[in-house]
Protein backbone atom coordinates (compact mmCIF):
# COMPACT_ATOMS: atom_id res chain seq x y z
CA UNK A 1 0.00 0.00 0.00
CA UNK A 2 1.26 3.36 -0.43
CA UNK A 3 2.36 5.49 1.97
CA UNK A 4 -0.34 8.25 1.74
CA UNK A 5 -3.44 6.84 3.88
CA UNK A 6 -6.40 6.32 2.36
CA UNK A 7 -8.54 6.29 5.71
CA UNK A 8 -10.86 8.77 6.90
CA UNK A 9 -10.41 10.75 9.96
CA UNK A 10 -11.55 8.92 12.75
CA UNK A 11 -13.36 10.84 15.16
CA UNK A 12 -15.17 7.75 17.25
CA UNK A 13 -17.60 9.40 19.72
CA UNK A 14 -19.14 6.01 21.00
CA UNK A 15 -15.94 5.34 23.13
CA UNK A 16 -16.41 8.73 25.14
CA UNK A 17 -19.54 6.97 26.61
CA UNK A 18 -18.54 5.19 29.72
CA UNK A 19 -16.46 1.82 29.64
CA UNK A 20 -19.27 -0.31 30.15
CA UNK A 21 -20.49 -0.04 26.64
CA UNK A 22 -17.83 -1.30 24.74
CA UNK A 23 -14.53 -3.45 24.69
CA UNK A 24 -11.27 -2.66 22.57
CA UNK A 25 -10.85 -5.05 20.25
CA UNK A 26 -8.68 -6.40 17.22
CA UNK A 27 -9.83 -7.81 14.20
CA UNK A 28 -9.11 -11.64 13.43
CA UNK A 29 -7.13 -10.45 9.75
CA UNK A 30 -7.93 -12.64 6.91
CA UNK A 31 -4.91 -15.10 6.01
CA UNK A 32 -5.99 -14.33 2.08
CA UNK A 33 -8.32 -11.40 1.42
CA UNK A 34 -9.76 -10.67 -1.88
CA UNK A 35 -12.12 -7.73 -3.21
CA UNK A 36 -15.49 -8.92 -3.92
CA UNK A 37 -16.49 -5.35 -4.06
CA UNK A 38 -16.38 -1.87 -3.14
CA UNK A 39 -19.27 0.81 -2.92
CA UNK A 40 -16.75 3.68 -4.43
CA UNK A 41 -19.98 6.06 -3.89
CA UNK A 42 -20.31 5.63 -0.03
CA UNK A 43 -16.30 5.22 0.47
CA UNK A 44 -16.04 8.58 -1.04
CA UNK A 45 -18.98 9.90 1.08
CA UNK A 46 -17.29 8.18 3.98
CA UNK A 47 -13.88 10.40 3.09
CA UNK A 48 -11.78 7.33 2.02
CA UNK A 49 -9.61 8.40 -0.62
CA UNK A 50 -9.41 6.02 -3.52
CA UNK A 51 -6.77 7.50 -5.61
CA UNK A 52 -4.45 4.73 -6.58
CA UNK A 53 -6.22 2.26 -4.31
CA UNK A 54 -5.43 -1.20 -5.60
CA UNK A 55 -8.63 -3.88 -5.29
CA UNK A 56 -5.79 -5.82 -3.26
CA UNK A 57 -5.29 -2.78 -0.57
CA UNK A 58 -9.20 -2.25 -0.26
CA UNK A 59 -8.98 -6.09 0.38
CA UNK A 60 -6.84 -5.51 3.22
CA UNK A 61 -8.83 -2.23 4.81
CA UNK A 62 -11.79 -3.77 4.42
CA UNK A 63 -10.84 -7.52 5.67
CA UNK A 64 -9.19 -6.09 8.76
CA UNK A 65 -5.60 -6.13 7.95
CA UNK A 66 -4.70 -2.84 7.35
CA UNK A 67 -6.14 -0.61 10.46
CA UNK A 68 -5.89 3.69 9.96
CA UNK A 69 -2.86 3.78 12.79
CA UNK A 70 -5.46 6.21 15.02
CA UNK A 71 -8.07 3.30 14.82
CA UNK A 72 -9.16 1.85 18.12
CA UNK A 73 -11.33 -0.87 16.84
CA UNK A 74 -14.35 -1.38 19.46
CA UNK A 75 -17.06 -4.05 20.01
CA UNK A 76 -20.67 -2.68 21.46
CA UNK A 77 -22.39 -4.31 24.53
CA UNK A 78 -25.86 -4.77 23.91
CA UNK A 79 -28.99 -6.98 25.91
CA UNK A 80 -32.00 -7.72 23.83
CA UNK A 81 -35.23 -9.03 23.91
CA UNK A 82 -34.75 -12.32 21.78
CA UNK A 83 -38.26 -13.79 20.14
CA UNK A 84 -40.09 -12.22 23.34
CA UNK A 85 -36.94 -13.52 26.15
CA UNK A 86 -35.16 -10.83 27.73
CA UNK A 87 -30.70 -11.60 27.43
CA UNK A 88 -28.50 -9.38 28.94
CA UNK A 89 -25.16 -11.07 27.65
CA UNK A 90 -25.67 -10.31 23.64
CA UNK A 91 -23.47 -7.16 22.08
CA UNK A 92 -21.23 -7.73 18.55
CA UNK A 93 -20.03 -11.08 18.73
CA UNK A 94 -18.53 -11.17 15.20
CA UNK A 95 -18.55 -7.34 14.51
CA UNK A 96 -16.57 -4.12 15.34
CA UNK A 97 -16.90 -0.41 15.22
CA UNK A 98 -13.83 0.09 12.96
CA UNK A 99 -14.29 4.49 13.77
CA UNK A 100 -17.19 6.97 13.21
CA UNK A 101 -16.77 9.59 10.18
CA UNK A 102 -17.94 12.95 9.19
CA UNK A 103 -19.29 11.93 5.85
CA UNK A 104 -18.90 14.88 2.60
CA UNK A 105 -22.87 15.11 3.49
CA UNK A 106 -21.84 16.30 6.99
CA UNK A 107 -23.78 13.22 9.12
CA UNK A 108 -21.85 10.75 11.08
CA UNK A 109 -21.84 7.39 10.65
CA UNK A 110 -20.62 4.37 11.48
CA UNK A 111 -18.37 1.91 9.71
CA UNK A 112 -18.35 -1.84 11.08
CA UNK A 113 -16.44 -5.07 10.15
CA UNK A 114 -19.00 -7.62 10.10
CA UNK A 115 -17.17 -11.30 10.04
CA UNK A 116 -13.93 -10.25 11.36
CA UNK A 117 -13.28 -12.33 14.92
CA UNK A 118 -14.49 -12.80 18.15
CA UNK A 119 -14.87 -10.43 20.67
CA UNK A 120 -16.01 -10.50 24.49
CA UNK A 121 -19.62 -11.00 23.73
CA UNK A 122 -18.96 -13.90 20.95
CA UNK A 123 -20.31 -16.36 23.80
CA UNK A 124 -20.40 -19.58 21.52
CA UNK A 125 -19.70 -17.96 18.12
CA UNK A 126 -16.56 -18.44 16.39
CA UNK A 127 -17.02 -14.32 15.87
CA UNK A 128 -17.09 -15.33 11.82
CA UNK A 129 -19.42 -14.38 9.00
CA UNK A 130 -20.09 -17.11 5.79
CA UNK A 131 -20.24 -15.67 2.42
CA UNK A 132 -23.44 -16.24 1.60
CA UNK A 133 -24.67 -14.12 4.51
CA UNK A 134 -22.11 -11.30 3.77
CA UNK A 135 -23.78 -10.98 0.10
CA UNK A 136 -27.41 -11.46 1.05
CA UNK A 137 -26.74 -8.50 3.36
CA UNK A 138 -24.76 -6.85 0.46
CA UNK A 139 -27.81 -7.11 -2.11
CA UNK A 140 -30.51 -6.68 0.22
CA UNK A 141 -29.41 -3.45 2.51
CA UNK A 142 -27.99 -1.84 -0.86
CA UNK A 143 -31.59 -2.49 -2.15
CA UNK A 144 -33.57 -1.24 0.52
CA UNK A 145 -31.22 2.00 0.10
CA UNK A 146 -31.92 2.38 -3.51
CA UNK A 147 -35.75 2.25 -2.64
CA UNK A 148 -35.52 4.74 -0.27
CA UNK A 149 -36.18 3.11 2.82
CA UNK A 150 -34.16 4.08 5.83
CA UNK A 151 -31.15 0.93 6.14
CA UNK A 152 -27.43 0.27 7.02
CA UNK A 153 -25.49 -0.07 4.22
CA UNK A 154 -23.14 -2.10 2.55
CA UNK A 155 -19.08 -0.07 1.97
CA UNK A 156 -17.63 -3.55 1.06
CA UNK A 157 -17.38 -7.38 1.06
CA UNK A 158 -14.19 -9.25 1.07
CA UNK A 159 -13.38 -13.29 1.05
CA UNK A 160 -11.08 -13.85 3.86
CA UNK A 161 -9.42 -17.01 2.69
CA UNK A 162 -10.22 -18.76 5.85
CA UNK A 163 -13.27 -21.72 6.14
CA UNK A 164 -16.19 -21.16 8.33
CA UNK A 165 -17.69 -24.10 10.00
CA UNK A 166 -21.61 -23.94 9.63
CA UNK A 167 -23.66 -27.23 8.30
CA UNK A 168 -20.64 -27.98 6.50
CA UNK A 169 -17.28 -26.13 5.50
CA UNK A 170 -17.94 -22.59 3.77
CA UNK A 171 -15.92 -19.99 2.48
CA UNK A 172 -15.43 -17.03 5.13
CA UNK A 173 -16.57 -13.26 4.10
CA UNK A 174 -16.60 -10.12 6.09
CA UNK A 175 -19.02 -7.53 5.15
CA UNK A 176 -18.12 -3.54 6.01
CA UNK A 177 -21.36 -2.10 7.53
CA UNK A 178 -22.25 1.92 7.93
CA UNK A 179 -25.13 3.23 9.64
CA UNK A 180 -25.91 6.17 10.96
CA UNK A 181 -25.26 4.62 14.48
CA UNK A 182 -25.55 1.07 16.15
CA UNK A 183 -27.41 1.90 18.81
CA UNK A 184 -30.06 -0.45 19.50
CA UNK A 185 -33.23 -0.51 21.60
CA UNK A 186 -30.70 -3.43 23.22
CA UNK A 187 -28.14 -0.88 24.16
CA UNK A 188 -30.65 0.39 26.31
CA UNK A 189 -31.85 -2.22 27.93
CA UNK A 190 -28.07 -3.42 28.82
CA UNK A 191 -27.81 0.09 30.98
CA UNK A 192 -31.25 0.01 32.33
CA UNK A 193 -30.20 -3.67 33.77
CA UNK A 194 -26.94 -3.47 35.37
CA UNK A 195 -28.76 -0.50 37.40
CA UNK A 196 -26.65 2.41 36.48
CA UNK A 197 -28.52 5.36 36.00
CA UNK A 198 -25.78 7.57 35.46
CA UNK A 199 -24.89 5.39 32.49
CA UNK A 200 -28.32 5.35 31.12
CA UNK A 201 -29.11 8.99 31.20
CA UNK A 202 -25.52 9.12 28.91
CA UNK A 203 -26.16 7.43 26.85
CA UNK A 204 -29.63 8.92 26.21
CA UNK A 205 -27.81 12.49 25.84
CA UNK A 206 -25.57 10.69 23.36
CA UNK A 207 -28.72 9.32 21.46
CA UNK A 208 -30.77 12.61 21.57
CA UNK A 209 -27.58 14.38 20.30
CA UNK A 210 -26.66 11.96 17.67
CA UNK A 211 -29.79 11.35 16.43
CA UNK A 212 -32.41 14.16 17.43
CA UNK A 213 -30.08 17.41 16.74
CA UNK A 214 -33.45 19.42 15.77
CA UNK A 215 -35.79 18.26 18.55
CA UNK A 216 -37.77 21.01 20.42
CA UNK A 217 -36.51 20.54 23.87
CA UNK A 218 -39.76 19.69 26.04
CA UNK A 219 -39.71 17.28 29.12
CA UNK A 220 -37.51 14.60 30.45
CA UNK A 221 -34.99 13.79 28.01
CA UNK A 222 -35.52 10.26 28.17
CA UNK A 223 -38.95 10.80 27.25
CA UNK A 224 -38.27 12.96 24.37
CA UNK A 225 -35.82 10.39 22.75
CA UNK A 226 -38.83 7.61 23.30
CA UNK A 227 -41.82 9.60 21.37
CA UNK A 228 -38.37 10.16 18.47
CA UNK A 229 -38.02 6.77 18.02
CA UNK A 230 -42.14 5.41 18.46
CA UNK A 231 -42.25 7.90 15.00
CA UNK A 232 -38.61 6.81 13.44
CA UNK A 233 -39.84 3.31 13.72
CA UNK A 234 -43.58 3.97 12.95
CA UNK A 235 -41.82 5.46 9.50
CA UNK A 236 -40.29 2.67 8.74
CA UNK A 237 -42.05 -0.43 9.23
CA UNK A 238 -44.44 1.33 7.31
CA UNK A 239 -41.97 1.94 4.46
CA UNK A 240 -41.42 -1.87 5.04
CA UNK A 241 -45.25 -2.60 4.45
CA UNK A 242 -45.29 -0.58 1.46
CA UNK A 243 -42.44 -3.06 -0.49
CA UNK A 244 -42.89 -6.69 1.13
CA UNK A 245 -40.10 -6.44 3.13
CA UNK A 246 -40.46 -9.13 6.30
CA UNK A 247 -37.65 -8.39 8.44
CA UNK A 248 -37.76 -11.94 9.73
CA UNK A 249 -35.88 -11.39 13.12
CA UNK A 250 -37.31 -8.07 14.93
CA UNK A 251 -35.67 -8.59 18.33
CA UNK A 252 -35.00 -5.66 20.42
CA UNK A 253 -31.56 -6.21 19.57
CA UNK A 254 -32.20 -6.01 16.22
CA UNK A 255 -34.36 -2.26 16.40
CA UNK A 256 -32.74 0.69 16.26
CA UNK A 257 -32.81 4.22 17.50
CA UNK A 258 -32.05 5.82 14.51
CA UNK A 259 -35.11 4.19 12.55
CA UNK A 260 -32.87 2.63 9.98
CA UNK A 261 -33.55 -1.33 9.21
CA UNK A 262 -30.31 -2.78 10.35
CA UNK A 263 -29.14 -6.82 10.48
CA UNK A 264 -30.07 -8.66 6.92
CA UNK A 265 -30.67 -12.09 8.42
CA UNK A 266 -33.54 -14.22 7.40
CA UNK A 267 -35.16 -11.16 5.64
CA UNK A 268 -36.94 -11.41 2.16
CA UNK A 269 -39.17 -9.48 0.47
CA UNK A 270 -42.67 -11.09 -0.65
CA UNK A 271 -43.48 -13.11 -4.18
CA UNK A 272 -47.66 -13.42 -3.55
CA UNK A 273 -49.23 -11.80 -1.26
CA UNK A 274 -49.38 -13.42 2.17
CA UNK A 275 -50.09 -11.51 5.55
CA UNK A 276 -48.85 -14.27 7.79
CA UNK A 277 -45.82 -15.01 5.39
CA UNK A 278 -42.89 -16.05 7.49
CA UNK A 279 -39.22 -16.51 6.42
CA UNK A 280 -37.14 -17.62 9.38
CA UNK A 281 -37.10 -21.11 9.46
CA UNK A 282 -36.46 -20.92 13.62
CA UNK A 283 -40.14 -18.48 14.22
CA UNK A 284 -42.46 -21.48 14.51
CA UNK A 285 -45.20 -19.05 15.83
CA UNK A 286 -44.76 -16.19 13.27
CA UNK A 287 -44.17 -13.97 15.69
CA UNK A 288 -42.28 -11.99 12.93
CA UNK A 289 -44.69 -12.78 10.16
CA UNK A 290 -45.17 -10.08 7.79
CA UNK A 291 -48.70 -8.50 9.21
CA UNK A 292 -47.27 -9.10 12.81
CA UNK A 293 -44.25 -6.20 11.81
CA UNK A 294 -46.32 -2.83 13.34
CA UNK A 295 -47.26 -4.72 16.69
CA UNK A 296 -44.07 -6.19 17.31
CA UNK A 297 -42.44 -2.71 17.23
CA UNK A 298 -44.96 -1.60 19.01
CA UNK A 299 -43.59 -4.27 21.23
CA UNK A 300 -40.24 -2.89 20.87
CA UNK A 301 -41.21 0.58 22.02
CA UNK A 302 -42.63 -0.96 24.85
CA UNK A 303 -38.93 -2.07 25.97
CA UNK A 304 -37.52 0.51 25.35
CA UNK A 305 -39.94 2.46 27.76
CA UNK A 306 -39.55 -0.24 30.31
CA UNK A 307 -35.60 0.46 30.12
CA UNK A 308 -36.25 4.54 29.76
CA UNK A 309 -38.69 4.66 32.83
CA UNK A 310 -35.98 5.33 35.71
CA UNK A 311 -35.20 8.58 33.72
CA UNK A 312 -39.05 9.57 32.95
CA UNK A 313 -39.98 10.43 36.50
CA UNK A 314 -38.71 9.78 39.91
CA UNK A 315 -42.42 8.63 41.25
CA UNK A 316 -42.73 5.91 39.01
CA UNK A 317 -46.41 5.78 38.23
CA UNK A 318 -46.63 9.15 37.16
CA UNK A 319 -43.30 7.68 34.98
CA UNK A 320 -45.31 4.42 34.28
CA UNK A 321 -47.86 6.63 32.95
CA UNK A 322 -45.85 8.97 30.61
CA UNK A 323 -43.84 6.17 29.55
CA UNK A 324 -47.26 4.37 28.66
CA UNK A 325 -48.69 7.33 26.55
CA UNK A 326 -45.76 7.49 24.64
CA UNK A 327 -45.49 4.17 23.86
CA UNK A 328 -49.70 4.00 22.78
CA UNK A 329 -48.89 6.54 20.28
CA UNK A 330 -47.37 4.10 17.93
CA UNK A 331 -50.49 2.27 16.29
CA UNK A 332 -51.68 5.95 15.30
CA UNK A 333 -48.38 7.09 13.92
CA UNK A 334 -47.84 4.08 12.18
CA UNK A 335 -51.74 3.61 10.58
CA UNK A 336 -50.95 7.63 9.50
CA UNK A 337 -47.59 6.36 7.47
CA UNK A 338 -49.01 3.35 6.57
CA UNK A 339 -51.84 5.15 4.59
CA UNK A 340 -49.76 7.33 3.35
CA UNK A 341 -47.57 4.60 1.53
CA UNK A 342 -50.49 2.72 0.97
CA UNK A 343 -51.96 6.05 -0.56
CA UNK A 344 -48.87 6.69 -2.96
CA UNK A 345 -49.27 3.22 -4.17
CA UNK A 346 -52.80 3.65 -5.41
CA UNK A 347 -52.01 7.35 -6.92
CA UNK A 348 -54.20 9.21 -4.20
CA UNK A 349 -53.01 12.40 -3.25
CA UNK A 350 -56.16 13.65 -1.60
CA UNK A 351 -57.16 11.63 1.25
CA UNK A 352 -60.78 10.40 1.82
CA UNK A 353 -62.67 8.44 4.59
CA UNK A 354 -62.91 5.26 2.72
CA UNK A 355 -59.20 5.44 1.61
CA UNK A 356 -58.51 3.08 3.97
CA UNK A 357 -60.76 0.49 3.14
CA UNK A 358 -60.44 0.58 -0.39
CA UNK A 359 -56.29 -0.45 0.80
CA UNK A 360 -57.75 -2.99 2.80
CA UNK A 361 -60.19 -4.65 -0.25
CA UNK A 362 -57.19 -4.48 -2.57
CA UNK A 363 -55.09 -6.74 -0.60
CA UNK A 364 -57.85 -9.18 0.74
CA UNK A 365 -58.12 -9.73 -3.05
CA UNK A 366 -54.74 -10.49 -3.39
CA UNK A 367 -54.01 -12.83 -0.36
CA UNK A 368 -57.26 -14.27 -2.32
CA UNK A 369 -55.55 -14.68 -5.75
CA UNK A 370 -51.97 -14.94 -4.53
CA UNK A 371 -50.94 -12.02 -6.46
CA UNK A 372 -47.73 -10.99 -6.80
CA UNK A 373 -46.99 -8.40 -4.33
CA UNK A 374 -44.67 -6.44 -6.36
CA UNK A 375 -46.17 -6.88 -9.67
CA UNK A 376 -49.67 -5.67 -8.87
CA UNK A 377 -48.88 -2.91 -7.69
CA UNK A 378 -46.81 -1.56 -10.96
CA UNK A 379 -49.23 -2.82 -13.00
CA UNK A 380 -51.76 -0.78 -11.16
CA UNK A 381 -49.43 2.26 -12.58
CA UNK A 382 -50.79 1.20 -16.07
CA UNK A 383 -53.94 0.20 -15.37
CA UNK A 384 -55.72 3.00 -16.55
CA UNK A 385 -54.42 2.91 -19.84
CA UNK A 386 -54.90 -0.75 -19.74
CA UNK A 387 -56.25 -2.46 -17.29
CA UNK A 388 -55.62 -6.33 -18.25
CA UNK A 389 -52.44 -7.20 -16.63
CA UNK A 390 -53.53 -5.83 -13.37
CA UNK A 391 -57.00 -7.44 -13.85
CA UNK A 392 -54.64 -10.86 -14.66
CA UNK A 393 -53.05 -11.10 -11.39
CA UNK A 394 -55.66 -10.38 -9.16
CA UNK A 395 -58.39 -12.21 -11.07
CA UNK A 396 -61.93 -11.58 -11.88
CA UNK A 397 -63.10 -10.27 -8.14
CA UNK A 398 -60.88 -7.69 -8.63
CA UNK A 399 -62.87 -5.83 -11.95
CA UNK A 400 -65.26 -4.79 -8.69
CA UNK A 401 -62.53 -3.61 -7.00
CA UNK A 402 -60.93 -1.67 -10.17
CA UNK A 403 -64.41 0.16 -10.57
CA UNK A 404 -64.27 1.78 -7.10
CA UNK A 405 -60.69 2.64 -7.64
CA UNK A 406 -61.46 4.35 -11.06
CA UNK A 407 -64.82 6.02 -9.00
CA UNK A 408 -62.35 6.88 -6.36
CA UNK A 409 -59.80 8.72 -8.88
CA UNK A 410 -62.54 10.81 -10.10
CA UNK A 411 -62.52 12.72 -6.56
CA UNK A 412 -58.81 13.19 -7.26
CA UNK A 413 -56.90 16.63 -8.41
CA UNK A 414 -54.10 15.02 -10.16
CA UNK A 415 -53.98 14.32 -14.23
CA UNK A 416 -53.71 10.13 -14.67
CA UNK A 417 -50.06 11.05 -16.01
CA UNK A 418 -49.18 12.69 -12.52
CA UNK A 419 -51.00 9.42 -10.75
CA UNK A 420 -48.72 7.14 -12.91
CA UNK A 421 -45.95 8.98 -11.69
CA UNK A 422 -46.48 8.61 -8.21
CA UNK A 423 -47.66 5.05 -8.25
CA UNK A 424 -44.80 4.20 -9.99
CA UNK A 425 -42.51 5.98 -7.48
CA UNK A 426 -44.44 3.92 -4.50
CA UNK A 427 -44.17 0.65 -6.16
CA UNK A 428 -40.87 -0.43 -7.62
CA UNK A 429 -40.23 -2.39 -10.87
CA UNK A 430 -37.96 -4.83 -9.48
CA UNK A 431 -37.02 -5.83 -5.58
CA UNK A 432 -34.51 -8.86 -4.37
CA UNK A 433 -36.55 -11.82 -5.14
CA UNK A 434 -35.80 -14.77 -2.76
CA UNK A 435 -35.22 -17.16 -5.37
CA UNK A 436 -32.51 -15.03 -7.11
CA UNK A 437 -31.13 -14.43 -3.88
CA UNK A 438 -30.65 -17.68 -3.31
CA UNK A 439 -29.23 -18.64 -6.49
CA UNK A 440 -26.91 -16.01 -6.82
CA UNK A 441 -25.61 -16.92 -3.16
CA UNK A 442 -25.04 -20.73 -4.32
CA UNK A 443 -23.33 -19.57 -7.61
CA UNK A 444 -21.24 -17.03 -5.59
CA UNK A 445 -20.19 -19.88 -2.96
CA UNK A 446 -18.96 -21.86 -6.59
CA UNK A 447 -16.57 -18.92 -6.90
CA UNK A 448 -18.87 -17.38 -9.74
CA UNK A 449 -19.53 -13.27 -8.45
CA UNK A 450 -21.23 -12.25 -11.94
CA UNK A 451 -25.08 -13.01 -10.52
CA UNK A 452 -23.83 -10.61 -7.12
CA UNK A 453 -22.46 -8.23 -9.48
CA UNK A 454 -25.62 -8.21 -12.23
CA UNK A 455 -27.90 -7.87 -9.00
CA UNK A 456 -26.66 -5.04 -7.10
CA UNK A 457 -26.53 -3.16 -10.41
CA UNK A 458 -29.60 -3.83 -11.54
CA UNK A 459 -31.06 -3.11 -8.04
CA UNK A 460 -29.87 0.06 -8.14
CA UNK A 461 -32.76 1.81 -10.02
CA UNK A 462 -35.67 -0.20 -8.25
CA UNK A 463 -38.02 1.94 -10.19
CA UNK A 464 -37.34 2.26 -13.47
CA UNK A 465 -38.73 -0.45 -15.61
CA UNK A 466 -35.71 -2.58 -16.44
CA UNK A 467 -34.10 -3.78 -19.73
CA UNK A 468 -36.33 -6.41 -21.30
CA UNK A 469 -33.50 -8.81 -20.63
CA UNK A 470 -30.80 -9.47 -17.73
CA UNK A 471 -31.07 -9.70 -14.28
CA UNK A 472 -33.15 -6.53 -14.16
CA UNK A 473 -35.77 -8.41 -15.96
CA UNK A 474 -35.51 -11.64 -14.35
CA UNK A 475 -35.75 -10.00 -11.55
CA UNK A 476 -39.80 -8.77 -12.48
CA UNK A 477 -39.99 -12.68 -12.68
CA UNK A 478 -42.16 -14.37 -9.49
CA UNK A 479 -40.19 -17.72 -8.45
CA UNK A 480 -42.16 -21.00 -10.65
CA UNK A 481 -43.24 -23.25 -7.70
CA UNK A 482 -40.28 -25.21 -7.80
CA UNK A 483 -38.28 -22.13 -7.37
CA UNK A 484 -39.97 -20.90 -4.45
CA UNK A 485 -37.93 -20.89 -0.96
CA UNK A 486 -39.17 -22.28 1.84
CA UNK A 487 -38.27 -21.69 5.31
P1 LIG B 1 -28.24 -11.64 15.28
O1 LIG B 1 -29.11 -12.85 15.29
O2 LIG B 1 -27.43 -11.48 14.05
O3 LIG B 1 -28.97 -10.40 15.66
O4 LIG B 1 -27.17 -11.88 16.44
C1 LIG B 1 -27.53 -12.09 17.78
C2 LIG B 1 -26.29 -12.13 18.65
O5 LIG B 1 -25.47 -13.25 18.31
C3 LIG B 1 -25.40 -10.92 18.52
O6 LIG B 1 -24.87 -10.66 19.80
C4 LIG B 1 -24.33 -11.38 17.55
O7 LIG B 1 -23.14 -10.67 17.68
C5 LIG B 1 -24.14 -12.83 17.99
N1 LIG B 1 -23.60 -13.66 16.92
C6 LIG B 1 -24.22 -14.07 15.78
N2 LIG B 1 -23.41 -14.82 15.04
C7 LIG B 1 -22.23 -14.92 15.69
C8 LIG B 1 -20.98 -15.57 15.45
N3 LIG B 1 -20.77 -16.30 14.34
N4 LIG B 1 -20.01 -15.44 16.37
C9 LIG B 1 -20.20 -14.73 17.48
N5 LIG B 1 -21.35 -14.10 17.78
C10 LIG B 1 -22.35 -14.18 16.91
MG1 LIG C 1 -28.32 -8.52 15.43
MG1 LIG D 1 -27.91 -11.33 12.17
Amino acid sequence: MSDLSPFPRYDTSYARLPASFYSHVHPYGASSPKLLKLNSALAEVLGFDLQGLTDDDAAQIFAGNQLADHSKPLAMAYAGHQFGGFNPGLGDGRALLLGEVIGTDSRRYDIQLKGSGQTPYSRQGDGRAALGPVLREYVMSEAMAALGIPTTRALAAVLTGDPVLREGVLPGAIVTRVASSHLRVGTFELAAFRGNKDDLAALVTYALDRHFPDRVEDGPPALQLLNGVVGRQAALIAQWMGVGFIHGVMNTDNCTISGETIDYGPCAFMDSYNPAQVYSSIDHQGRYAFSNQAPIAHWNMAVLAQALLPLIDDEEASAIKLAQDAVDRFPTAFQAAYLGVMRGKLGLTDSHEADRQLVRDLLQLMADSEADFTNTFRALSNAENDANMFLALIGEDGKAWFESWTARLGRETASAEERQEIIRAASPAIIPRNHRVEAMIAAGVDGDFAPFHDMVQALAKPYEDPPSSGEGEALTQPPKPDEVVHA
